[in-house]
C-alpha cells in the first residue's frame, strides 16, 4: 500500500480541495499518512496570495525530501497554475499540475512513477472550466463546503482570475447532496466556502442559480448545527440575504466582507465594484437586524496612488464603521495584474507603516467587539486543541473563547456565558456542562 501526504497553502477553497483529493486516494487504496511518517508520495497544494510563496513551496519540498528522499513530490494549487515552469525548477518536485489537471492527478501521474524530467501538466487558465465539487472533512472541526469556483470580476490587483478561472458553481441540487453527506457525520458547522461567493450560480457560463436560494435550501438541511458564509462580496451581500440570515435557523451572525480601501478614489482604481457609502449601507443594516453579528472586514494598504491622505480616509471610515475585526493585506506586486503598471508606487517602508497602524486598529475593534457581548450567552463549538491546559472554540459570531481543557468537549456545541478577556485576548467562558455518559 503506497503512503501519501498532502500540505495545504493558503484559502478554505484549498482546504476543501485538498481534502478531497484525499479522499481520491483512499478509494483507490492508497494510505493517508501524516507529512512525517515517511510517505511515497506528497501532494502540496499552493497558493498565490501567501507572500513569498517560492519560498515557501522550495522550503516544503526540502523537508518532504529530507523525510522521504525517494519520495515522489506532486505539486498543485493556484501557485502551480501562475508559475508551473519556475516550481519544476525547483529541485525534487516531480509533477506540477495546473487548474484543470489537479483533480484528475492520480489517473495523469499513472503510478507515481519517477521520470528523468519533472513532469508538467498545466494547461492555460480558459481551460478550467469545469466546477469540481470539493469539501473538506475529518481535518478540522468545521468543514469548508466549496460551492463556487473562479472569479469574472478582474480587481486591478489579483491574479485568482489567473489562477483559477471564471466563475462557476456547483448546482444547489449537488450542493445540497453534500450537505446531506456531512449531516450524516457528526460535524456540527459547516463554512460555504469559494473565490466570488455571491457570483454563485454560473453554470458552463451562464447564470442558472442566484446565491440567496442556495442559502435558503441549504437552511433546512437536518443534522448540520451551524452555516457560516466564508467571504463575500459588499455588493453581492443583498438586503434578502442579510435578511434571512438575521431569521434563518442555522445561518450564523457572522459575515466578512472584503473592503479594500475605505477611499472612494482607490475602489475606483482598484476596479471594484461598490463605493464605500454602499459599505455602510450593509454594515448599518446587518447591525439594525443583528446587534451581535460579527463583521470582519479584509482592506488592502498602499495600493498604487494611495497616499498619507487618502490612507487616513481609509483609517478614519474602518475607526468610525461598526466592524469587529480587520484582515489587514500589505499591497504587493503581482505578475500580470493592472497594478503593476500604474503610477504613485508607496515605497514598501510607508505601506508597512500603514499595515501596523490598520493591525492596532483591528485589536481595538477586536476587543471593543468582545467587551460588549460579555456576560451574554452564546454556543461554543469546541475545538480539538490544548496549549497549557486550555481548549478553544468560537461563538457562533465569532468570539474565540477558551476553557479547560476537556476531551469530552471536543466538537461539542455548547451554551456558555462569556466573563472576561484574558492576557491572550481570548474570552474566558463559565464552565460548559458535560455529560457523562451512563453505564
Ligand atoms: S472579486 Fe476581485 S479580489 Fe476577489 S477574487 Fe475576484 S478579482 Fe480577485
Amino acid at each position: 500500500m503506497k503512503k501519501v501526504a498532502f500540505y495545504t497553502l493558503g484559502c478554505k477553497l484549498n482546504y476543501s480541495e485538498t481534502s478531497t483529493i484525499s479522499r481520491m486516494f483512499e478509494d483507490k487504496g492508497y494510505l493517508k499518512v501524516a507529512f512525517e511518517e515517511n510517505p511515497d508520495i506528497f501532494i502540496i497544494n499552493t497558493c498565490s496570495v501567501t507572500e513569498n510563496a517560492d519560498k515557501k513551496c522550495k522550503k516544503i519540498v526540502q523537508e518532504a525530501k529530507k523525510i522521504s528522499p525517494n519520495s515522489y513530490v506532486t505539486i498543485i494549487g493556484c501557485y502551480a497554475q501562475l508559475k508551473p515552469q519556475e516550481i519544476a525548477e525547483i529541485k525534487g518536485v516531480d509533477a506540477v499540475l495546473g487548474a484543470a489537471e489537479k483533480f484528475r492527478l492520480i489517473e495523469l501521474l499513472d503510478g507515481f512513477a519517477k521520470e528523468q524530467e519533472t513532469k508538467v501538466l498545466a494547461s492555460e487558465i480558459q481551460e478550467a472550466v469545469t466546477f469540481n465539487n470539493a469539501y473538506s472533512i475529518n481535518d478540522r472541526t468545521r468543514t469548508f463546503l466549496k460551492v463556487q469556483d473562479g472569479c469574472n470580476y478582474g480587481c486591478a490587483f489579483c491574479t485568482i482570475p489567473l489562477a483559477r478561472g471564471k466563475s462557476r458553481s456547483d448546482s444547489t441540487e449537488n450542493i445540497l447532496a453534500a450537505a446531506r453527506e456531512i449531516a450524516a457525520t457528526d460535524v456540527k458547522e459547516v463554512v460555504l466556502t469559494g473565490v466570488n461567493i455571491g457570483d454563485f450560480g454560473i453554470q458552463e457560463g451562464k447564470r442558472k442559480e442566484k446565491f440567496i436560494d442556495l442559502v435558503k435550501a441549504i437552511d433546512e438541511i437536518e443534522g448540520i448545527e451551524r452555516l457560516r458564509i466564508s467571504s463575500i462580496e459588499p455588493n453581492l451581500l443583498t438586503n434578502e440575504i442579510i435578511e434571512f440570515a438575521s431569521t434563518s435557523k442555522r445561518f450564523v451572525p457572522h459575515f466578512h466582507i472584503p473592503l479594500q480601501s475605505g477611499s472612494n478614489e482607490i475602489l475606483r482604481k482598484m476596479g471594484r465594484r461598490y463605493l464605500r457609502e454602499l459599505y455602510e449601507d450593509r454594515v448599518s443594516k446587518i447591525k439594525t437586524l443583528m446587534p451581535h453579528c460579527c463583521i470582519g472586514v479584509d482592506v488592502i494598504v498602499g495600493f498604487p496612488g494611495e497616499t498619507e491622505e487618502l490612507f487616513l480616509e481609509t483609517y478614519n471610515f474602518l475607526n468610525d464603521l461598526d466592524i469587529s475585526y480587520l484582515h489587514v493585506f500589505t499591497y504587493s506586486e503581482r505578475a500580470n495584474t493592472r497594478a503593476t503598471e500604474m503610477d504613485h508606487v508607496v515605497p514598501m517602508k510607508v505601506r508597512n507603516e500603514r499595515s501596523k497602524m490598520l493591525r492596532i486598529l483591528s485589536e481595538k475593534k477586536r476587543r471593543k467587539f468582545y467587551e460588549e457581548n460579555l456576560d451574554k450567552t452564546f454556543t461554543v463549538l469546541f475545538e480539538d486543541d490544548v496549549e497549557d491546559g486550555k481548549m478553544h472554540g468560537f461563538t457562533e459570531n465569532y468570539i474565540r473563547v477558551s476553557a479547560k481543557y476537556d476531551p469530552l468537549l471536543i466538537n461539542e456545541l455548547k451554551t456558555v456565558t462569556l466573563k472576561s478577556i484574558n492576557e491572550k485576548g481570548t474570552v474566558e467562558v463559565t464552565e460548559p456542562e458535560v455529560v457523562y455518559e451512563k453505564h
